[in-house]
């Protein structure tokens, strides 16, 4: 369809299973020289599982940092977008009988296991160092690969991809949100608010505008956009414009529209004599 934009979808759930297939069969061949082709595809394995979980959060983040390939990193994003985002996550439901009562009959629909950062960060690092070969100084010491060691490392964290690629509940994200329609360029912002956080702040992936979000009672927020009302600096005139933080900028100009002066923000001190 011409002027569509077309999506560039991988699915990387799929992705996942294949590098965990391949990595399974080099474990099962036995052959130790196989062991860091195994680790290889268990890390690919993670990435992609990583990945996976971005889809989920999407919309939250800034494209510049879910484009560009680096599992750690995004899962400290996401940690700091969701709390709960290292953590298993259970979803029951249930009919409620008396209303706003929660009722004792709740149907399990699966727990999710979710990569959590700190087992990845463990099992990822530590996988990484059997890519490479042994250095100078434990060769020299006399230490042997230790190739059961590796084997180990390896079925366990193979057992804790395929556990997290067989869950039941697919990448539910649970969480209060609050959304706007940006007063700048009008594109939907969406933003977590974290439990037991009464503001935060938001910012437009489109035109770079930012707000301060503020929990109100009853699930309602307040969006409070960082703008300022400059005046023009002819002392004649006393039109003003209307600035966000992100266009606060040193050398910047701007023609008055009233009087068609030129405006220009300046770094300034203003100096007053000592009070006697
Ligand atoms: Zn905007
Ligand atoms: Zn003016």
């Amino acid at each position: 369809m011409l002027g569509a934009e077309r999506e560039f979808v991988i699915n990387y759930r799929n992705l996942a299973r294949k590098h965990l297939k391949h990595a399974n069969e080099r474990l099962a061949g036995g052959a130790d020289q196989s062991l860091k082709y195994a680790a290889l595809d268990l890390r690919m394995a993670m990435e992609a599982l990583t990945y996976d979980r971005v889809a989920a959060y999407k919309g939250e983040f800034p494209p510049s940092e879910y484009e560009t390939w680096q599992p750690r990193k995004i899962m400290m994003v996401l940690l700091e977008i969701d709390p709960m985002a290292d953590k298993d996550s259970s979803i029951a439901l249930g009919l409620e009988e008396k209303y706003g009562v929660p009722t004792p009959k709740m149907t399990s629909l699966g727990t999710e296991k979710v990569l959590g950062l700190k087992t990845l960060k463990k099992h990822y690092d530590a996988l990484g160092s059997y890519l490479h070969i042994q250095s100078l100084k434990s060769a020299r010491s006399g230490k042997d690969i230790n190739y059961e060691k590796i084997r180990g490392r390896c079925e366990y964290i193979a057992k804790y991809v395929s556990e997290a690629l067989s869950s039941p509940v697919f990448n539910c994200t649970i969480g209060m949100f609050a959304n706007l329609e940006c007063i700048e360029c009008s594109k939907p912002i969406r933003k977590r608010i974290p439990s037991g956080k009464d503001s935060v702040t938001a910012e437009c992936f489109e035109c770079g505008a930012t707000y301060t979000i503020t929990n109100e009672s009853e699930g309602k927020s307040k969006w409070s956009p960082h703008q300022h009302e400059i005046e023009c600096a002819n002392k004649n005139c006393d039109h003003k414009i209307v600035v966000w933080n992100h266009e606060l900028e040193l050398g910047r100009q701007w023609e008055c529209p009233v009087c068609k002066g030129k405006n220009t923000f300046v770094l300034a001190i203003d100096f007053k004599d000592a009070p006697n």
